[in-house]
């Protein structure tokens, strides 16, 4: 996640420039025009290999259980059959690595249903049972997560979102590779397919050569470095020219354009500009003496597909030295992200006209009529637009001024081009594989289906969702979350409510938001029917025999929606755009006050509606409570309840809130990345970590108050007798954070993420908690029972 733009969108999703949608879990990504680089990507067929014998593992592990539970029953029947007690849980391991099951525990309260026994298989199989949960939690829940999971080598972390989101693919791939079937298919899911065929079809994409992209930089005006020094010269039109034309196929280089809603009137759309990012991931790549060594394997990134595309090797040498400078520049005059976190201080609304007077080295209103009047939109100098980096396009005009233009041309086509190498004939693609290996980790390309899926996925995510949902979704899991989102919100109210450093009215605006939030589950409901979904898809047309036409297509079309946007209103019950059903994420807009659990994390490890009420509360029912957390955290209580950027907060008010946040800036400053020995940044990633903090809260309570209701206990787990519920409400959210990263993919991670490494957002939330200690009765001063506790809300 570049350091660009408010905050992006991540994890299986495209790393879209989304304005300022909090997602629930990222990790570094490549932005590509295509199919996605290896950055990220997920499981292919090797992998089915060591999900093979992990299904085999865990049906061994359940025949163990049951037979095992057969024999408790027979053996301790005559037992006194007492109620559970939670008075004296004993949680040391017994010598073989199992529980022991404690005495006073009536067996006829033990879940033994498949949904039980295999979510217990999960628990068991990742939990390592020879740490002492008051030591360590995470190492407690997650420690056997390395031991029954390795890393796919074409991707650079792995856990339990991109688990989960491997299955998915796998499900997807089983829909979008059926043929069309004009009986049941919507015009949109046909369109959907042929994009995949499309994908797919290597012996069409390796024929055509590089011809296609050649045709592609003509079109463009030509790359200078192909063209030595025989390029003619190109002057400051060229270069606006070549930035207009790489906008109309959604390219944002040097400067991010989209049109979205005015942060300060949520129902109007405007146009937006902001700092781009950059090519490498990480804005120190550019700049520190310690990461030399990736700048020169970036340089020779840029070298080698130059030369690939017919460059001579010394002139392109110099070109790409050229670049690479400019691109320093340009690191530069970036902003980094812990330092873009007051959206108020961001917002800079002006006219054209007045851009103009900031920034005169541009001519921005020809611009800007060029591009929107690609769709038959009319700007004139009053048009208002928002400014989210004001001082980095003023950088940017003197830098535009001062850098010769055959270097900007050279390096806005790069940009292009190290995402197109993705799309050239499979002979051609592993010259991005040194890069990765070195930036990202990952080791080698995905599978071509896999990424062909994601593919579709990314570009038509509405129409597989619709596949998606309607072969794999359980209709009755909208109605649970929503009961449970319902009761979160109550546990949030309460928070609220015993705030003492809030005031009264202050609180009562904060209820009336909390209560206005729009909540969105499983999937928009238009993508059901044909006409609305067809309407989605209208516009482009997609063939099975032409890959590289289709890209296009779809790239002129996304730009052309976002331009369109501008003279209409923003649509409120929508869903934001990239949230589509399929992703394993969950979402939280400020502008709309929405929160939106998509289709694919309503699954287990987050969700079933065979799990006891402790799974669901701690996993998807702590998602919940960390969405509507974030209406209130550092950047999300800046927005009232009708999604605008208003100071609705009391300056005192403001101040105590501050005072809290830096209690948590300061904690979680002060964990260190054992792999990478790097801190974790504490004020980049406050407000995930506020909204972790409250929504573990918020979901244990809602929680507790379920079992009040029932008046008693819930079921057991088999092989995890001697956990009762709040225990294992507990477990299950620290696995969701369970996984590993690559030392390349935890130092982005560190450098460029908003959110913790799964290890501190089990730790610190749990740190934080009384409750926690006293399920797991850890003796005061251990280290999850520590004295100085930190909370927002
Ligand atoms: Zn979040």
């Amino acid at each position: 996640m570049p350091d660009s733009n408010l905050q992006k969108m991540t994890m299986n999703g495209k790393s879209s420039n989304a304005k300022y949608i909090t997602a629930e879990e990222g990790g570094t990504q490549v932005e590509f025009a295509g199919p996605q680089m290896s950055g990220t990507r997920r499981g292919p067929a090797r992998w089915s290999r060591v999900e093979q014998m992990l299904t085999l593992a865990c049906l061994l592990l359940t025949i163990i259980v049951v037979v095992l539970i057969i024999m408790i029953v027979t053996s301790t029947a005559s037992h006194d059959k007492s109620k559970v007690s939670r008075k004296k849980p004993v949680l040391a391991a017994s010598i073989d690595g199992g529980y022991p099951i404690p005495d006073d525990l009536e067996l006829t309260n033990i879940c033994l249903t498949p949904g039980c026994v295999n979510a217990a298989s999960r628990l068991v199989t990742t939990m390592d049972s020879s740490v002492e949960p008051c030591n360590n939690f995470y190492d407690f829940a997650c420690g056997n997560w390395n031991k029954k999971n390795t890393i796919p080598d074409d991707q650079p972390s792995y856990n339990t979102f991109s688990k989960l989101g491997d299955e998915i693919q796998v499900i997807l791939k089983s829909y979008i590779e059926k043929d069309v079937d004009l009986t049941k298919d919507s015009n949109s899911t046909a369109k959907a397919k042929h994009l995949y065929r499309s994908c797919m079809n290597e012996t069409q994409i390796d024929s055509e050569g590089l011809t296609p992209i050649h045709e592609m930089l003509a079109d463009l005006g030509g790359w200078p470095i192909l063209e030595g020094t025989a390029a003619k010269p190109r002057t400051q039109a060229d270069v606006l020219d070549l930035l207009i034309k790489l906008n109309l196929i959604d390219q944002n280089v040097l400067i991010w354009q989209t049109v979205s809603a005015d942060d300060k009137d949520s129902s109007v759309n405007i146009i937006q500009l902001d700092q781009s990012n950059l090519g490498m991931p990480v804005r120190e790549y550019f700049l520190d003496e310690v990461a030399a060594a990736r700048r020169t394997v970036y340089q020779k990134y840029m070298h080698d597909v130059a030369v690939m595309l017919g460059a001579d090797a010394e002139t392109a040498q110099r070109d790409v030295e050229e670049m690479m400078l400019f691109e320093i520049e340009l690191a530069k005059i970036t902003i980094p992200s812990s330092e873009r976190r007051d959206n108020e201080e961001m917002y800079n609304k002006m006219t054209v006209g007045k851009l103009q007077e900031l920034v005169p080295e541009f001519d921005w209103l020809v611009c800007l009529q060029r591009l929107f009047g690609h769709v038959g939109i009319e700007i004139t100098d009053q048009e208002p637009l928002v400014v989210y980096a004001p001082s980095y396009l003023a950088g940017l005009g003197k830098l535009y001024q001062s850098t010769d233009n055959r270097v900007i041309v050279n390096y806005l086509l790069w940009r292009l081009m190290m995402n197109w190498v993705n799309n050239l004939p499979s002979q051609y693609r592993n010259i991005k594989n040194e890069y990765i290996k070195n930036i990202f980790g990952s080791q080698a390309d995905p599978p071509r289906w896999a990424e062909c899926v994601s593919f579709v996925n990314m570009k038509m995510g509405n129409a597989l969702g619709r596949l998606f949902v309607e072969e794999h979704f359980d209709e009755s899991s909208k109605d649970t979350a929503l009961e449970m989102i319902h009761n979160i919100r109550d546990s949030f109210y309460e928070l609220l409510d015993e705030a003492t450093w809030m005031d009264e009215p202050t609180r009562i605006v904060a209820k009336e938001k909390a209560d206005a939030i729009s909540e969105k589950i499983g999937y928009d409901d238009s993508i059901l029917v044909d006409n609305e979904l067809n309407k989605e898809y209208e516009e482009v047309e997609y063939y099975p025999d032409r890959y590289v036409d289709n890209i296009i297509t779809f790239l002129k079309h996304t730009a052309s929606s976002k331009l369109k946007n501008l003279r209409t209103p923003v649509d409120r019950t929508k869903w934001s755009t990239s949230t589509t059903p399929a992703v394993v994420n969950a979402f939280y807009s400020p502008t709309k006050n929405q929160i939106m659990f998509p289709a694919g994390i309503l699954q287990p490890p987050f969700y079933s509606k065979h799990f006891p009420k402790y799974l669901n509360y701690g996993g998807i029912g702590m998602v919940i409570g960390h969405e509507i957390t974030h209406g209130f955290d550092d950047r999300g209580r800046q927005y009232d309840k009708d999604g605008n950027l208003v100071k609705w907060w009391d300056d005192v008010v403001i101040h105590r809130f501050k005072e809290r946040a830096q209690c948590i800036i300061d904690q979680y400053s002060n964990y260190t990345v054992p792999e990478i020995d790097m801190p974790v940044n504490g004020l980049q990633t406050q407000g995930e970590n506020i909204a972790d903090n409250g929504g573990i809260k918020e979901a244990y309570r809602a929680y507790r108050k379920y079992t009040q209701r029932q008046h008693t206990q819930e079921k057991r787990l088999p092989g995890l007798l001697q956990f009762s519920g709040d225990q294992l409400f507990f477990i299950n959210f620290a696995q969701v954070w369970c996984g590993v990263m690559r030392p390349q993919a935890s130092i982005n991670r560190i450098m460029t993420g908003v959110h913790s490494p799964g290890r501190f957002r089990v730790i610190g939330t749990l740190q934080n908690m009384p409750e926690f200690s006293e399920a797991f009765q850890c003796p005061a001063g251990s280290y999850m029972n520590r004295k100085e506790r930190c909370s927002v809300w």
